[in-house]
């Protein structure tokens, strides 16, 4: 069985390749660059379960594969979920990485240490071609530090610090952010949907 991931994100490939490898998975994984090219929809689901389960069944479709498909943000307490769906583009620009993150650290620059709580958010959505559907979640919760640290991963990864750990997103290595990240456990989750699957 071939899996689609509907993404042209090549990180997000090998990251859901490497955490199906290490729950002893072998399936083929390919993005959206290797199958024919469809008119993406855009994502104007409310949830983020919303958003991974429409790309997921478009995907199936277009493709004839199983799909995989993720959608993701940063919920902050004070903010009351939000970014949310909305992290790409929330600064107004989508994927304005640094605008969203400098708009994040100037909206909660009032708010005290104890209220500082957030969390990464993962919808992670499977759909086979025969028309069954599973939809997973990962969340790991964290604080929003007051200035930018660490230059790995993306997004806000440099102003959040997962709860007992004292380095940001940014300062861990992608291996120690995938083994508690939001996307690692939903992924997980799938994988062991898949593996059930033969
Ligand atoms: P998407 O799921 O690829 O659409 O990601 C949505 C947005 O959420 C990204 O552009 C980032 O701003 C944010 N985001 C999602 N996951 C992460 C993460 O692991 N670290 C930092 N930012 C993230």
């Amino acid at each position: 069985m071939r899996v689609l991931l509907a993404t042209r994100n090549e990180k997000k490939l090998a990251e859901l390749d490497r955490i199906l490898a290490t729950a002893g998975l072998d399936v083929p994984l390919v993005g959206l660059a290797a199958v024919p090219s469809y008119v993406e929809l855009p994502e104007t689901g409310l949830t983020f379960a919303e958003n991974a389960l429409g790309k997921a069944r478009e995907g199936a479709a277009h493709s004839g594969l199983a799909t995989v498909a993720d959608d993701s943000g940063l919920a902050v307490d004070a903010l009351h979920g939000m970014p949310g769906v909305f992290s790409a583009r929330w600064a107004g620009r989508q994927g304005d990485d640094l605008a969203n993150l400098e708009l994040v650290l100037a909206q909660v620059a009032d708010v005290p240490d104890e209220h500082r709580g957030a969390a990464f958010v993962c919808a992670a959505a499977l759909v086979l071609p025969d028309g069954r559907e599973w939809t997973v979640h990962g969340e790991m919760r964290g604080t929003l530090v007051r200035a930018p640290r660490g230059t790995h991963g993306f997004g806000y990864d440099p102003i959040f610090v997962a709860d007992g750990h004292d380095r940001t997103n940014a300062e861990l290595l992608p291996a120690e952010k995938d083994a508690i990240s939001h996307r690692g456990k939903a992924f997980r989750r799938l994988a062991a949907i898949l593996a059930n699957l033969g």
